[in-house]
């Protein structure tokens, strides 16, 4: 049978990516990786889990269906979490998502048309480009870095007559940069967006995890002050549990204003219901026992593994690569020499040292960055995060 004829034209978006297959040899034992970027599964709280679910347990609910926009207790602890960062709202603006990555999905199926044009920054979550790719929009580069003003490339959009649906940004912590937006940055964006008259997306997958210098407010909660009114604001803010407590359970949320609650609310249904009722109470569960401790445990681990791989690219790096100085979050961005290419130093990396990371170009939507390279500093033990250094270190100074 002939299937290619059969599929929508959205497959030809959706690209596997030539990288897997030497991703692949990720599982011999003596290969040190830094391409994960996942949390460490010696920081998941599984006793805290444990005992959630024996409690959870005891009621027919958790096994039940339940309602589209999700667990009213979780959003009631989302609504307190979200005032503390300066974004009052309701439950009604939250809707529970299976992961970040789901929201993503949701806001690409809600906001784009094929041919619309979503801006995004270069380099981006690959995850989020996957998502989009599906809802075939074409992309603008939205330059927007530290403290500047954003640049945005909207004239290829205007001439071929499409219309700028959303800006996404990953402010605190990117993946894959590390980088964070600073203040003026994210006003800047604000009023790019307003000028331009487009949703901002707000992917705060990594905000909780801050090692280090003042928290930086949320683009929604600048809106916020600028709207007065959570219901007139463009940005959507999408936050995730899977990286503070267990990316397994899948549960992030989405708050923005009512009426896009609303139509997501209708997506949900369609798409899959609700989340997992005994994945959004066990997080429910676990977020009134002691979470805030928690969460100074996870910062406290990861800043030690970020401050070991800085040192150990300052100390052994050779002349001509430059990297990220991320405040948080789990990764560090190499620009490599301009002659090199960043899969083609993976495959000599994994041949000769037994050291993985994963190329830049990928993250990329105009398929540039060759020269560049995302390291994880999540999983590794700190000995291990000296020496994968050490080792990609010897590989960069051969080439
Ligand atoms: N956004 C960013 C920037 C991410 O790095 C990730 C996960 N790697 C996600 C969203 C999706 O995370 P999840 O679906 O597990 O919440």
């Amino acid at each position: 049978m002939e299937f290619e004829r059969l599929l929508a034209s959205r497959h030809h978006f959706m690209k596997a990516s030539e990288i897997r297959e030497l991703l692949k040899l990720l599982d011999q034992p003596e290969v040190i990786s830094f391409a994960g970027g996942i949390p460490d599964p010696e920081f998941f709280p599984r006793e805290a889990f444990q005992r959630a679910s024996a409690e959870v347990l005891t009621q027919a609910e958790p096994l039940q269906y339940s309602i589209s926009e999700g667990d009213l207790g979780l959003r009631q602890q989302l609504k307190a979490h979200m005032a503390d960062l300066g974004v009052p709202c309701g439950v009604e603006n939250i809707l529970i998502t299976s992961g970040s990555q789901q929201a993503l999905d949701y806001i690409g199926k809600l906001f784009l048309s094929p041919g619309d044009t979503a801006l995004v920054e270069s380099p981006t979550y690959l995850g989020a480009l996957a998502a989009f790719n599906a809802y075939e929009p074409r992309y603008d580069r939205l330059q927007v870095q530290g403290n500047q003003s954003p640049e945005v490339s909207t004239a290829a959009a205007q001439a071929a007559g499409s219309c700028v649906k959303f800006a996404y940004v990953v402010p605190d912590f990117s993946n894959p940069t590390g980088e964070t937006l600073g203040c003026g940055a994210r006003e800047a964006l604000l009023d790019r967006a307003t000028t331009l008259d487009c949703a901002v997306i707000e992917d705060a997958a990594y905000q909780a995890l801050r090692y280090e210098g003042e928290a930086i407010p949320s683009i929604l909660s600048l809106e916020l002050k600028r709207t007065g009114d959570i219901n007139r604001c463009r940005t959507l803010y999408c936050g995730s549990f899977s990286k503070t407590l267990a990316p397994g359970l899948r549960v992030g949320w989405i708050v923005a204003a009512k009426p896009l609650i609303d139509q997501m609310v209708l997506i949900k249904q369609a798409s899959d219901l609700h989340s997992p009722t005994l994945n959004q109470m066990l997080v429910s569960h676990v977020l009134s026992e002691g979470f805030p401790a928690h969460l100074e445990y996870l910062r406290k681990s990861y800043r030690e593994r970020r401050d070991v791989m800085l040192n150990a690219l300052t100390s052994y790096m050779p002349d001509g690569v430059h990297w990220s100085q991320p405040e948080g979050g789990m990764f560090v961005w190499l620009t490599l020499p301009p002659h090199i290419d960043g899969a083609a130093l993976l495959k000599r990396a994994l041949e000769q040292e037994k050291i993985a990371f994963v190329p830049g170009q990928a993250f990329h939507a105009d398929g540039s960055g060759a020269n560049t390279a995302r390291l994880s500093f999540s999983c590794g033990k700190p000995d291990s995060i000296r020496e994968g250094v050490q080792r990609l270190a010897r590989v960069l100074t051969a080439v």
